[in-house]
């Protein structure tokens, strides 16, 4: 099954490889440079996953997937949320990004921050001609650390320690991120609704 993945995340784009092995012919936006991206307008992941998918795949007769990301933490409800990569405003690093969370996390009162709860939450949208086939989520559940470690990844990668780990993403070698993180879970059920034939 030939698929577009509609990114111009890099990291984003390897592990959507990664995870979708060799029953998928992946292509991401690197290829298509003259597409833009809608802005991301949406209230949720998904209502961002299906407009980027369906501004995409119009006009092509293509399976176009795409996803959107981010991390939500409970202690300062639910935030960065669907403005993850942009949390620390427009154009923000991921570094940037870091530090802004670490901050807010040391600003909300002791009780809070011993709950340093969180999760990242992925949803697909599996999309042809404009056509939604499926919409498709996974979250990994962990906690924020108070400092970042390791260099793998991307995003928020090096303060997310998965839940049953005592490392990070960051410190956690690829092929187990891949195992079970968000992307991983949703791709899964994406997998699984392909070999079913079914998308609903
Ligand atoms: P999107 O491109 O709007 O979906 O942005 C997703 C943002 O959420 C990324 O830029 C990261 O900051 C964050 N994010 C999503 N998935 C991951 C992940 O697997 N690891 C770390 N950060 C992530």
């Amino acid at each position: 099954m030939e698929l577009l993945v509609a990114t111009r995340n890099a990291h984003k784009a390897r592990e959507f490889r990664e995870l979708l092995g060799d029953d998928f012919a992946v292509r991401d936006l690197s290829v298509f440079p003259e597409i833009t991206l809608p802005e991301e307008t949406g209230c949720t992941f998904a209502e961002n996953a299906r407009s980027k998918a369906i501004a995409i795949s119009q006009d092509r007769q293509l399976f176009v997937l795409a996803d959107d990301s981010g991390l939500e933490v409970d202690a300062l409800g639910g935030a960065p949320g669907i403005f993850s990569a942009r949390y620390a405003g427009e154009g923000a690093t991921d570094k940037q990004n870091i530090e802004k969370l670490l901050r807010a996390m040391q600003r909300v009162g002791e009780h809070k921050r011993s709950q340093r709860s969180a999760r990242f939450r992925c949803v697909l949208a599996l999309v042809r001609a404009g056509k939604v086939l499926g919409v498709f989520s996974g979250i990994v559940e962990g906690m924020i650390v108070d400092v970042a470690r390791g260099s793998a990844g991307f995003g928020y990668d090096p303060v997310f320690l998965p839940n049953g780990y005592d490392r990070t993403f960051g410190e956690l070698p690829a092929y187990v991120k891949n195992k079970i993180s968000h992307r991983a879970r949703a791709v899964h059920a994406l997998r699984a609704a392909v070999a079913r034939g079914t998308f609903d």
